[in-house]
């Protein structure tokens, strides 16, 4: 029998979640512009920018920890996220939005992120089994995010961005619950359906 293990999140955590822009949203009003920026809702605009900075905290946290327990796993999928950061700067750019991410590794534009960051890396350096639980609620919460990112666009080429990370995303949750089992334990998901992390990481 495993023993199942998860992070108890803060209050702070809910309160980001909260502030994610709800998901419905009625069709696209206004005449389409030549103007980018215009091709994004106010809704849509915010969670651009705030998956933006959710994947640097992935990055960073993971970065954080890997300093603490040098495991290959957190080295490789801090690597993913930065292309996964990238790929929104790319996206902001392409909007003409203004970039909210800071430069410097631990430093968040939104104070329930840099409380989230702050959190998530002092659990995981617990021990390496937490850091790895501390992996699989970063996916767990990027999954939920990026769900509804997905579902409150229209913008075809952003869909499709947030796709390609929601299939990294789900590969780097079963990455770290396939080293979490491999352990002993086994996570339960905190944000996503059950059966959609069952769906997911295999049973
Ligand atoms: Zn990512
Ligand atoms: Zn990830």
């Amino acid at each position: 029998m495993m023993k199942i293990r998860s992070f108890i999140l803060p209050a702070a955590i809910a309160l980001c979640i909260g502030a994610l822009p709800a998901m419905a949203r009625g069709p696209q009003g206004g005449p389409a512009a030549s103007n980018p920026s215009a091709a994004l809702s106010a809704e849509e605009s915010a969670t651009l920018l705030w998956m933006r900075e959710e994947e640097k905290l992935a990055h960073d946290v993971y970065v954080a920890l890997d300093a603490q327990w040098d495991l290959t796993i957190l080295e490789r999928i801090a690597a993913s996220e930065q292309r996964h950061f990238d790929a929104l700067g790319d996206k902001i750019e392409h909007y003409a939005l203004i970039d909210p991410a800071l430069p410097s590794e631990g430093a968040f534009s939104d104070p329930d992120l840099q409380g989230l960051f702050q959190a998530l890396v002092e659990a995981g350096l617990e021990s390496s089994t937490e850091a790895l639980v501390v992996g699989a609620t970063i996916e767990d919460l990027d999954i939920f995010d990026l769900l509804h990112a997905i579902e409150e666009t229209d913008e075809a080429a952003l869909k499709q961005t947030y796709e390609h990370l929601l299939e990294g995303s789900k590969n780097h949750l079963r990455a770290f619950v396939g080293q979490l089992r491999a352990r002993g334990f086994d996570y339960a998901p905190q944000y996503i359906d059950p059966l959609l992390f069952d769906a997911i990481v295999g049973v």
